[in-house]
């Protein structure tokens, strides 16, 4: 297995479950110091929510030795795979030595890295990527220290935000800049302006259509001319780590990911992949995408576990389901978007609702935004999204299922919901979407 985090420890620790260790030896290699740790927790960490990096840690490779007879080995980076010979060339970072691994079977849980646009200056020490816990460390020390200063943000993916908004409680000054016209991409504009509003309710400075240039020690320099900046953080969306894979002859598809079938199986005999490195189907736009999640990595590798040790498994696809939470405003996503439905063919219709996470006279009732978009003709669900305050975002996981169900928004008005005051209105404001566009289809 290479790559000891979600994608390869979760195909590791299943495909154990299938074969015991008498029957399937099964070693992960981890180039970093780190693994089977949660980097989704990294902004929470960083911003002081969650105490210590160490509590990102779901296990320890002693405790993979011990509970799954899986011989985890960090800083130990694969640097060459030979397909033919069926070896992977390992180099072990602490005894300064390389050293020839032989294998049945390859599984690849490479993961993906930052996106490092090619400018003057990227490869800096203060340009921060947010990955691996390694650089979670240098982050949590900046964001520690005594005057925390400027921090630029570029690009505004939901990394980015997040890690925003982890500065900003840091009493950092923090300014994200954007080429765009919006943040959040996955997201349609009228939705995006939402949080852009949410942003700058929090002090932080938004700068969209603004393309960085480079970067030099203190000042990131843009299209509209240089920026302060003591610390500089990328949030410009990730890109698969498969040069390995492609080194070694194996078949990669959109954005370079490796091309996986629905068992997670690549084009390699008997090598698979799962997680950020590798592509995924997309329920509804029927493609192959890459879209990197911890819901997808850990999913593909349960499969990918259950194939290597012998099982029949198959993976159906994603739906691009995500949720965050930027300051006090709750962002949440599944299926297309309006724009993505255009892009994909589709002849969309959408509507979007205001509604309230509870009853309106009950205490602490918010805000929240619903949008639904749904096939003209067929009114079939094809994603949703939603803006709110506290108790809004979860709500799209009912969406997820509609959209998976292939539902009509005809479907959707009569489905059977819950409701008391404390958790929301009588008419759910998803089942006020669906009204509210069931006229439309
Ligand atoms: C700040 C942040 C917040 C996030 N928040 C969310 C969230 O809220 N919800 C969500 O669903 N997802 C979230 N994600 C995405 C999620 O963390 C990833 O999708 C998930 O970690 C992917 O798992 P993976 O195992 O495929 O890749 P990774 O977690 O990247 O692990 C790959 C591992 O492989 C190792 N590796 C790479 N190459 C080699 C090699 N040649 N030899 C040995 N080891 C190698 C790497 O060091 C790494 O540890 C977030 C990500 C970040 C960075």
């Amino acid at each position: 297995v290479i790559g000891g985090d979600a994608g390869g420890l979760t195909a590791a620790t299943q495909a154990r479950r299938q074969r015991d260790a008498a029957d399937l030896e099964i070693v992960a290699l981890e180039k970093s110091r780190w693994a089977s740790y949660s980097a989704c927790g990294i902004p929470y960490v960083v911003g002081g929510v969650v105490d210590s990096l160490n509590d990102l840690v779901v296990r320890t490779p002693q405790q993979f030795r011990d509970a799954n007879a899986i011989d985890v080995r960090i800083r130990h980076e694969a640097v060459g795979v030979d397909l033919d010979r069926r070896v992977v060339e390992v180099r072990d970072h602490d005894a300064h030595r390389t050293y020839e691994l032989g294998f049945d079977v390859l599984h690849f849980g490479t993961g993906s890295a930052p996106v490092r646009p090619d400018l003057p200056g990227i490869d800096s020490d203060e340009v921060h990527g947010v990955q691996t816990l390694d650089d979670a460390a240098h982050l949590l020390e900046h964001a520690q220290g005594a005057d925390v200063g400027e921090v630029v943000v570029v690009g505004a993916g939901y990394i980015g935000l997040e890690m925003a908004e982890a500065f900003v409680e840091r009493n950092a000054r923090v300014t994200i800049v954007e080429a765009g016209p919006q943040v959040m991409p996955t997201l349609d504009a009228d939705i995006a302006t939402l949080v852009t509003d949410a942003l700058r309710d929090k002090g932080i400075t938004v700068e969209l259509g603004r393309a960085v240039t480079g970067f030099e020690a203190g000042v990131v320099h843009t299209s509209d001319g240089p920026l302060r900046s003591d610390l500089t953080i990328l949030g410009i969306g990730v890109s698969p780590n498969s040069a390995l894979a492609i080194d070694a002859g194996i078949r990669t598809g959109v954005r370079d990911a490796i091309a996986v079938d629905r068992r997670q199986h690549t084009s390699a005999d008997g090598v698979w992949a799962a997680g950020d490195c590798c592509e995924s189907f997309h329920i509804v736009a029927e493609r192959p995408v890459h879209i990197a999640l911890g819901t997808v990595a850990n999913k593909q590798g349960r499969v990918a576990g259950l194939n290597i040790g012998g099982g029949y498994a198959t993976f159906p696809g994603v739906l691009g389901t995500a949720v965050t939470k930027i300051c006090d405003t709750e962002v949440a996503r599944t299926g297309l978007s309006e724009t993505e439905a255009h892009r994909y063919g589709f002849v969309p219709v959408a509507a979007t609702i205001e509604s309230s996470t509870r009853a309106g006279y009950f205490p602490g009732a918010r805000k929240m935004k619903v949008k639904l978009v749904a096939e003209r003709r067929s009114g079939r669900v094809l994603g949703g999204q939603i803006v709110g305050l506290e108790g809004a975002a979860k709500r799209i996981d009912v969406i997820a299922v509609a959209v998976t169900a292939r539902l009509t928004v005809e479907e959707m008005t009569a489905l059977d919901l819950s409701y008391a005051p404390p958790f929301g209105p009588v008419w759910d404001p998803i089942l006020v979407a669906a009204r509210a566009l069931s006229g439309a289809t």
